[in-house]
């Protein structure tokens, strides 16, 4: 299958692993006995392009969840979005007001939607608030935050997810399958590519290191990397990166394009990369007998893939509505998410040595 060109536009419209064990207490349970058969709700924090176009939609389709609540810095969103999907003035919020969310039984789950800069803050002051927490990618600014975010969590006990709503995805679940358990044998090669050709705001914040933490690593290199980490099942041990700068105007605080290769345990060498200036969005894989690939692997939906040159049968589902849902499941029934607040710190420390590696030139460990 050839790589798909692919756009932002395209992506919008197309769009196991180790789950770490959180204690929870009593105080998790009486949450979710309180609720019995009722469906959780969710307050999203954050109402730009990922909040409009796919969270609340999918929150139409979800079974253990509902859009419950909103926080939002412009009032006339809150307007709009009320009268939109009937939420109740008293589960409006704006970011001043946002801690008396602690109050409002309504709100079982905060869902941060925010700019990278404001996800540690937003995930602490949530669980401070005794609310369990949805982290959009990339979890943080960098390791050291995210490691602070599960600390945090932990210590309040609740609960903490990323946004990872490619494990709830047929097509890349099958990938985890064919890959952990070695269904053609051992995996001798992976590839993979993500990014899109930045035509938006040259001022948006996604563009401001202070921001955004970086620019196509963090955005969509980061599925790259959990792509090549969920199809062995197994965490990289180091990494060596190159990068290219075409419109240094444009990206002139964070990375344009980034290629890297991780070192696994035993040696294999896996190759990736990510861009905000080529559209791209694949996952190959070899193995001794056979191959699999995605592509598109990680849009929204219209994905697609083959094992061995035969297409994969699987529907495209509303993936965020699936992952939503699983995580409401988990909040009652007292589990942890299957992409809890370690997935990410695990591809922010691979991101963090990508980042170290562009500086020194060498190979760097990935601790
Ligand atoms: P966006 O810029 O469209 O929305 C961000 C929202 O944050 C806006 O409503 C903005 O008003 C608000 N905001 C609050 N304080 C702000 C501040 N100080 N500066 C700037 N904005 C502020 O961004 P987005 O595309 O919705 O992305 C939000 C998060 O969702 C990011 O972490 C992004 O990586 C993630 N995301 C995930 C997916 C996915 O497929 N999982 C897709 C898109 C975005």
């Amino acid at each position: 299958m050839p790589t798909n060109k692919f756009s932002r536009r395209d992506f919008i419209r197309t769009g196991t692993l180790t789950a770490g064990a959180l204690a929870l207490g009593p105080a998790l349970s009486s949450l979710a006995a309180s609720k019995p058969g009722k469906r959780l709700g969710i307050a999203l924090v954050g109402l730009g392009y990922y909040s409009a176009g796919q969270l609340a939609p999918a929150l139409q389709h979800t079974q253990n969840c509902y859009l419950a609540g909103i926080v939002t810095g412009t009032p006339a969103k809150a307007v709009d979005w009320a009268k939109r999907y009937n939420i109740p003035q008293k589960n409006i919020y704006n970011y001043q007001n946002f801690d008396e969310i602690a109050l409002n039984p309504d709100i079982d789950i905060i869902y941060v939607v925010l700019p990278v800069f404001l996800h540690k803050e937003f995930t602490i002051r949530a669980v401070q608030a005794a609310k369990h927490v949805i982290c959009e990618k990339p979890m943080a600014l960098n390791a050291g935050e995210c490691a602070e975010m599960i600390a945090t969590c932990k210590k309040a006990n609740r609960l903490l997810s990323i946004g990872y709503r490619l494990h709830f995805e047929p097509h890349n679940m099958e990938v985890m399958q064919l890959g952990q358990k070695h269904a053609f044998g051992k995996v001798t090669k992976i590839d993979t590519g993500n990014g899109f050709t930045y035509g938006g705001d040259p001022n948006a914040w996604r563009l401001k290191k202070k921001m955004a933490g970086g620019g196509g690593l963090m955005d969509m290199g980061i599925y790259s990397i959990q792509g090549t980490r969920y199809t062995l099942g197994q965490e990289p041990v180091a990494v060596k990166a190159t990068q290219e700068k075409t419109k240094p105007d444009l990206f002139r605080e964070v990375d344009e394009t980034v290629f890297w290769e991780l070192e696994f345990p035993g040696g294999l060498r896996t190759t990736g990369k990510s861009s905000y200036n080529h559209d791209w969005s694949y996952l190959k894989v070899e193995e001794e007998h056979g191959k699999f690939e995605l592509g598109p692997a990680f849009g929204y939906n219209a994905i697609d893939g083959s094992v061995n040159g035969k297409q994969m049968p699987f529907p495209q589902i509303i993936q965020q509505a699936a992952q939503m849902d699983d995580f409401a499941l988990c909040v009652t029934q007292n589990k942890p998410s299957r992409v809890p607040g370690e997935e990410g710190l695990k591809d922010m420390k691979v991101v963090d040595a990508i980042y170290r590696s562009l500086n020194s030139g060498k190979w760097e460990k990935i601790v």
